[in-house]
């Protein structure tokens, strides 16, 4: 599979490995370990395979790269060589998260969305601050 991609393609494929297990999601889950909070990791049972689920509050939270999932914001750009590649693949990931989210909620889910970009140093901590606030309000 490999053998078709461009180097920038690959390059940006092992960036994505590279974030994958590391910084925004562990950042999230150490904030909420801290404040007490006990989560799952990445449930498999669970549609789209949420990055933390928190059952004794009937939350799940997705914690999703500006890029990945075509985020409304200025860290989101088309990669300007390979559309034909990337444009399909992309909105598949936005299709598969609205599919997700709505099979979620039906499940009685409350679906709480992180964006990469809202943890950046200066916005993170008001960012983490009202996903606690979301979480404690669906204690069940
Ligand atoms: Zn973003």
């Amino acid at each position: 599979m490999a053998d078709n991609h461009s180097k920038e393609m690959r390059s940006m494929n092992m960036s994505h490995i590279r974030n994958k297990n590391s910084k925004p999601e562990e950042k999230v889950r150490k904030y909420l370990f801290s404040k007490d909070f006990r989560y799952r990791k990445n449930v498999k049972d669970l549609p789209g395979k949420p990055d933390i689920v928190l059952p004794k509050y009937k939350t799940v939270v997705f914690v999703n790269g500006c890029f990945w999932h075509k985020h409304d914001c200025p860290r989101f750009v088309w990669p300007s060589s390979n559309k034909e590649y990337w444009v399909p693949k992309i909105q598949r990931n936005v299709e598969r998260d609205i599919e997700n989210t709505r099979l979620l909620e039906e499940q009685g889910w409350q679906v709480l969305t992180v964006w990469e970009c809202q943890l950046k140093a200066g916005t993170a901590e008001e960012t983490l601050r009202g996903i606690v606030k979301q979480i404690a309000k669906n204690k069940t």
